[in-house]
């Protein structure tokens, strides 16, 4: 029998939530990074995971019954850098790159109009905020503040996004915000997107749970549609619409050894 409880230590707050993982036939665990496994750095290369998480993340993938994946708007490459390949599917740049347990990678192509606008895009950028700020990735380029006080922030991400909005709609690209920047990237590719075409893959009676702090997991929250339970990871002044909360990445670990405790063979 399980020990994990409704009002044990990691819970999201969903009724009957550990007793849902407890007796689903598959499970799929889906986790942000930044914010989720990690806490924040101004130096986003020193955004390593808190202690102890990369050990939990090997002993869930290596569980009876857990399908565990990583989805995170880095670029996988930076993301294997701060975690380790731990041979899990990792799906990055926002939606745009998958990596599969054998290490193969497949992409988004981006047509030769939107490349000329990104590469316009980051120049746009480079221009208006300070050095060293903006990121060009596979299929986008970010404009990053954290580090900036809250007006500086406001102001340089509102003059790059109403640069870089002007025409974006023409170039199938859209500006959208993140905790820590913005971002011009493709519209209509997300955490959502990706998310369904990974559920896509899974047999039909799959729980689903995503665990998620920022603004672009909404999409996947969204995307679960019934499917199994989104968890916001952040306070409550945060609005989302996931159905659970947990407070932070300390949070997220106890929720991953109740996981364990849960799932284990009876
Ligand atoms: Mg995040």
């Amino acid at each position: 029998m399980t020990d994990a409880k409704d009002n044990e230590s990691g819970h999201p707050g969903i009724h009957g939530f550990w007793d849902d993982v407890r007796t689903a036939p598959h499970r799929c665990l889906v986790l942000d990074y930044d914010g989720t496994l990690a806490g924040f750095h101004v130096d986003r290369m020193r955004a390593f995971p808190i202690p102890g998480v990369v050990d939990l993340l090997e002993r869930v993938r290596d569980s009876e019954g857990t399908s565990l994946s990583i989805m995170t708007g880095r670029p996988i490459s930076e993301l294997l850098e701060l975690l380790g390949d731990l041979g899990i599917p990792i799906c990055g740049s926002q939606g745009t790159e998958f990596r599969a347990v054998d290490g193969t990678i497949r992409t988004h192509e981006l047509s030769d109009k939107q490349e000329e606008r990104l590469r316009r895009a980051e120049r746009e950028a480079n221009d208006l905020a300070r050095e060293g700020r903006v990121e060009r990735k596979l299929a986008s380029v970010a404009l990053h503040t954290r580090g900036l006080d809250a007006d500086a922030a406001r102001r340089e991400e509102a003059a790059v996004c109403k640069a870089w909005s002007e025409d974006a709609f023409e170039y199938g690209l859209e500006c959208r915000s993140f905790k820590g920047g913005v971002e011009l990237r493709l519209a209509g590719v997300d955490k959502g997107t990706a998310l369904s075409w990974t559920l896509e893959g899974a047999p039909e009676n799959t729980l689903c749970v995503y665990l998620g702090d920022d603004l672009t997991d909404e999409d996947a929250f969204r995307a679960i549609d019934g499917r199994g339970y989104g968890i916001k990871v952040g306070g409550p002044e945060e609005p989302t619409a996931a159905r659970g909360r947990l407070a932070d990445p300390h949070a997220v670990k106890e929720f991953l050894e109740t996981w364990l405790r849960a799932t284990k063979a009876e």
